[in-house]
């Protein structure tokens, strides 16, 4: 800087203040900071936060951390290795991953030093001792003032936020009493909530451990690929064990479906004993034998409609009640604000701590796109290349059979007056970016190459003239480009319309057939919505038949699997369920009279609830009868919230795994926060919601991502929102850009998104480390997932402290209910 550009002192500016306050001094102010506390050689134990904080746990008592490493110092004080800094405001994650105490937090490295003499004394550090002697009722006697016993445990020490109930002056109760009536009745009412989902969630074994294709024994066919290079120890002896031959290796990203063959997969397990039917209600049961079917004693009692349609009336009558509402809405808020002051206190912290760790950074963290629909998977230019290429190497080829004609491909562009130099994007016309917002039929449309719907049928069909063979090269293409990107993977969503019994065959026959395996891919099914279409085009009489041709032939191959062999094997590869349609449309009322599906055979479609409520019901008797077998179980994932009636929100807390969207979640506090404490999955599309129903700047995921939702990114239809090669990234990029993400958040976002998703427990444990499913720090493998230990330990504290609200309910249970449903 020359001397002349220099700016003087003024009353409003300060020059050399200026400068000790700038980004750059903080961060020196800091990095010396840290070294200091490197020196200081009786702290370093309480600083390890290294990946293996569960054998540190019972190493050193998880409360006293302090003390306990007083011993270790000489074993510790030389160790040049990374340490990371204690967070501030953060209680310590050497806690033990199982414990529901909610802890005092640790004050940093200052009072850190100060409080190591007080615990010596078995004292309560002087900074915790004027914190409790400020708020103490008896010192005070003349103020309005209530006690906070909160306060303490949420780690916001001196910002006098307390619980933020009541209504006196200030936002404060009048008196202990009234706090304590209104406060048991939402707790209770929350209570009530959550028990029920867990009712539905036992029952339907969507629990987290609940899949036996998540046990140890499973074997996925074909192989995943082997780690390139990480873990050479494991891998060797790993080898060493596995003497078998095995066939090489394919190399990944090429020769798709080659490591592929039917005969490994043979024989195929024989018939069970148990027997199904259709019972009145539309809901398939499954019977012990043919004996407990003649007395109508099924092996699991699924709540009737009737049952379903009043636990769901239950919880919207929860939702909508007031001070329910305004309790959830304030804690959320409270959870946004914990998180900011969480990111401003331990920035830096966080930072360093990823700078830490060698190799690992968001382009090598692996990722998951949880919701993306497979007949838009690829992008316009890649169909576009596509098509241009079959027309120059295949012109002759038949393709299409229509009006008793046979017809080439020349002859289809010829009948709409195209030539492959004319196609370009532009008159490719599928990307929906200005002219369908809030026009989902026009989005529907966008899916016809060309606007014309032949060239839908001809490329982007698995059921065509061709039987999907176009769309089968094509996918191959897409996933060669993934498994040559290596960190990316997806779950593809297919559909099943239930208008025959034969659908199930030809999709299963189709992915086997083609050899679509890939260990990037797994498959969940979708269901459109579209009774009303078929019953106006006389497809089929009344509802009953679309569950019949939906779940009959699943409960077929359950009881014997050589009924239909290719869909056995189809069926391992997914995942679950999902069920689209434009939630937008109208739905008429017409609570608890709706009519069973044999009756149900007006031309109106049923509304979102009763599609859900026979997913639900059916999928829930299928899975218990696959877990007896040992088959793998599916998860109910619909789109969910995207628009239309808040009611799918409350019908997904009570049916669903997790869902896509959710977006009117924002609406609804009460749901929201039964979101994050039960850590639903949502697999949001923000670019997707910019171009149908919600701008991008308004999109609610980045308050979710604050507030602790169980949040991913996804891209829903790349060939209609994406403009690169890799969509994923392009979402995770434009969210980064105008959120404002961090690296850290990137990755917890990345990591999020392979917890929600659908692959098998042991390629999770390859992805996130060995220990992935246990909570906190504990399942926080820093090498892999590159997300802070700090970071992993704010969020599991404020989740466990919101529980433990819960926990403490005077009739309430003792433990807290995360035990069931580990993030
Ligand atoms: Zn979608």
């Amino acid at each position: 800087m020359l001397p002349r550009d220099k700016q003087r002192r003024t009353t409003h500016y300060n020059s050399s203040l200026e400068k000790a306050m700038s980004h750059s001094e903080a961060k020196q102010f800091y990095q010396r900071q840290r070294a200091e506390m490197l020196e200081s050689p009786t702290l370093t134990k309480t600083r390890t936060l290294s990946s293996n904080v569960a054998t540190d746990a019972t190493a050193t008592s998880p409360l006293n951390p302090l003390r306990a490493s007083k011993s270790n110092t000489s074993l510790q004080a030389n160790d040049a290795t990374y340490k990371s800094a204690l967070s501030v405001g953060v209680a310590t994650p050497a806690k033990p991953p199982t414990s529901a105490d909610v802890q005092t937090p640790a004050l940093g490295h200052v009072d850190a030093v100060r409080s190591l003499a007080a615990h010596q004394n078995d004292a309560p550090s002087p900074l915790m001792q004027a914190d409790r002697d400020a708020r103490a009722h008896q010192n005070h006697p003349n103020l309005p003032h209530e006690q906070k016993p909160f306060l303490e445990q949420q780690g916001l020490h001196g910002a006098g936020a307390g619980v933020g109930l009541g209504s006196g002056s200030g936002g404060f109760a009048v008196d202990d009493s009234k706090v304590t009536a209104e406060l048991t009745s939402i707790y209770s009412n929350i209570q009530k909530v959550l028990d029920l989902r867990h009712k539905y969630m036992r029952l339907s074994l969507q629990g987290a451990t609940d899949n036996p294709k998540d046990e140890p024994g499973w074997t996925i066919y074909p192989p995943h690929p082997d780690p390139s290079w990480q873990d050479y120890e494991s891998n060797m002896t790993e080898s060493q064990h596995l003497k078998t031959p095995r066939r090489r290796p394919r190399k990944m990203g090429q020769n798709i479906g080659e490591d592929f063959e039917l005969d490994d997969l043979m024989p195929l397990p024989g018939p069970g004993e148990m027997a199904f039917r259709l019972d009145p209600n539309g809901v398939y049961q499954v019977y012990e034998n043919n004996k407990a079917a003649e007395l109508d004693t099924p092996i699991v009692h699924i709540p009737t409609i009737r049952e379903f349609y009043m636990d769901l009336d239950a919880i919207l009558t929860v939702s909508s009640d007031g001070p329910s509402k305004s309790f959830a809405f304030r804690r959320l808020q409270y959870l946004e604000g914990k998180f900011n002051l969480y990111i401003l206190l331990n920035e830096y912290q966080e930072i360093a701590d990823t700078k830490a760790v060698p190799h690992r950074d968001f382009y090598n963290v692996r990722k998951v796109d949880t919701h993306v629909h497979h007949s838009a998977c690829m992008n316009q230019k890649h169909l576009l290349r596509f098509i241009k290429s079959k027309m120059k190497k295949s012109p002759n080829e038949v393709v299409l059979y229509r009006d008793g004609k046979h017809l080439t491909l020349r002859e289809v562009f010829e009948s709409i007056n195209l030539t492959a130099y004319d196609l370009s994007i532009d008159t490719l016309d599928m990307h929906a970016h200005t002219d369908s917002f809030h026009r989902f039929d026009k989005f529907n449309l966008k899916y016809n190459p060309v606007g014309e719907s032949r060239l839908r049928t001809i490329f982007l069909k698995t059921d065509n003239y061709i039987h999907g063979r176009y769309l089968a090269e094509i996918t191959k293409e897409v996933i060669a480009d993934l498994e040559a990107s290596k960190y990316q993977m997806v779950e593809w969503r297919i559909s099943i319309y239930g208008r025959d019994l034969e659908e199930w065959d030809k999709l299963a026959a189709w992915v086997v057939d083609n050899k679509l395996y890939s260990p990037n891919v797994r498959w969940l099914i979708q269901i459109p919505r579209l009774y009303d279409v078929y019953k106006s085009s006389n497809l089929m009489e009344n509802f009953e038949q679309v569950i019949q041709n939906v779940f009959q032939p699943l409960f077929e191959v359950t009881q014997d699997p050589t009924s239909h062999p290719k869909l056995h094997i189809f069926l391992q590869r997914v995942i679950g369920f999902d069920s689209v349609d434009d939630e937008s449309k109208t739905e008429r009322r017409i609570y608890r009279k709706f009519p069973l599906p044999k009756e149900w055979s007006t031309g109106q479609n049923p509304p979102y609830s009763y599609w859900i409520y026979y997913l639900f019901a059916n999928i829930s008797s299928l899975n218990v009868w696959r877990k007896q077998r040992g088959f793998s179980t599916f998860l109910l994932r619909p789109h969910c919230g995207e628009a239309g009636d808040t009611d799918h929100l409350a019908a997904a807390v009570l049916c669903c795994h997790s869902i896509s969207h959710g977006l009117l979640l924002r609406k609804v506090p009460l749901l929201q926060y039964i979101f994050y404490l039960e850590q639903i999955g949502v697999a949001m599309s923000p670019l997707s919601n910019n171009a149908l129903f919600l701008a991008y700047e308004r999109n609610p995921f980045l308050l979710y991502f604050r507030r602790g939702l169980n949040v991913s990114l996804s891209t829903d239809d790349p060939l209609q929102f994406a403009f690169t090669k890799e969509p994923l990234i392009e979402e995770y990029a434009v969210a980064a850009q105008i959120y404002k993400l961090s690296a850290v958040d990137m990755c917890e976002l990345a990591k999020h998104s392979v917890i929600q998703s659908g692959f098998e427990h042991s390629v999770k444990q390859r992805w996130l480390g060995h220990n992935y499913s246990l909570p906190g720090v504990a399942g926080n493998d820093m090498a892999k997932v590159n997300v802070p230990n700090i970071r992993e330990a704010f969020r599991h504290e404020t989740w466990l402290q919101e529980l433990a609200m819960y926990a403490n309910l005077p009739n309430g249970r003792n433990s807290p209910t995360f035990t069931d449903f580990p993030l």
